[in-house]
């Protein structure tokens, strides 16, 4: 059977709390033998590390940009005990998600991008000093995140639902990243998505779902269908072979060769997944 790792997950999230069972079941069932979940603040860190466990996934633990604004120095000091505590427990494969977003609006007042930066650079100074890699949110910063890893680098690691330039993905791929694609790249109009997707070496490519956002096409309801009370589907692990084919017929490859390549490049990325 063909395996898949979906490499970013959210499966603690809300969405989820009526059948986690069921989306656990059918996620293995479609050959997603294995899902990372990223934490985002220190309050769910115990929860993103039991689930893996009780679930036989992975997990990283970190502070997503968009909760940096409730974020304290405690909470840092929170992520670096955890890290410590359990730095031989093979399921925790990385730091994240961190990173920098350049989109919402109210994080993007000089204000709150210093409080995006502070979080940010101390997680990488973090990550270096527990030589794991780091699972990067890249929304219009990829600029600001490259020159980040460049003042403290890391062993490497995943840019996340990564929609930014060739350069900026080769930048990446030259500090040892991997760069993640999913449901983004089903829609017929992610033109310039898809061109990367087909472009770039299938060494630098990891799936994942970002479940539950980031619905694929055929999961999609606009807001007039929602308005008539048709509910937008939920996103969730077992969809990503259909998202992994989608990708497989752009690059004009098997689907079994993808999820082989994949699932070796999301490995080296994150080594722990051995
Ligand atoms: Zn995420």
């Amino acid at each position: 059977m063909t395996c898949f790792i979906d490499t970013h997950a959210h499966l603690d999230a809300s969405e989820f709390d009526a059948d986690r069972t069921s989306v656990h079941q059918r996620a293995r069932a479609a050959g997603v033998a294995c899902c990372v979940i990223p934490a985002v603040a220190a309050a769910n860190f115990d929860t993103v590390r039991l689930l893996a466990h009780a679930q036989q996934d992975a997990y990283a633990l970190g502070i997503h940009p968009l909760y940096t604004q409730q974020a304290t120095e405690a909470d840092l000091g929170q992520l670096d005990a955890a890290l410590t505590a359990h730095r031989d427990d093979p399921r925790l494969v990385a730091v994240g998600e961190i990173g920098l977003d350049g989109f919402v609006p109210e994080l993007n007042t000089p204000n709150a991008l210093a409080q995006q930066q502070l979080f940010y650079k101390a997680q990488l100074k973090l990550a270096q000093q527990h030589q794991l890699p780091v699972i990067l949110h890249v929304r219009r910063s990829a600029d600001l995140l490259l020159k980040g890893l460049r003042n403290t680098p890391v062993v490497g690691g995943i840019a996340h639902a990564f929609n930014g330039s060739l350069q900026q993905a080769q930048a990446f791929i030259a500090m040892g990243f991997k760069l993640g694609f999913g449901g983004a790249l089903t829609y017929d109009r992610a033109l310039q998505l898809r061109r990367l997707a087909t472009e770039l070496p299938l060494s630098a490519i990891v799936l994942e779902t970002d479940a539950p956002d980031i619905p694929p096409h055929w999961l999609y309801t606009t807001a007039e269908q929602r308005a008539a009370g048709e509910p937008q589907g939920c996103n969730e692990p077992a969809e990503l072979p259909r998202i992994a084919q989608v990708l497989a017929e752009l690059r004009g490859i098997s689907i079994e060769a993808l999820a082989q390549a994949t699932s070796a490049n999301a490995r080296q990325a994150l080594p722990r997944l051995q």
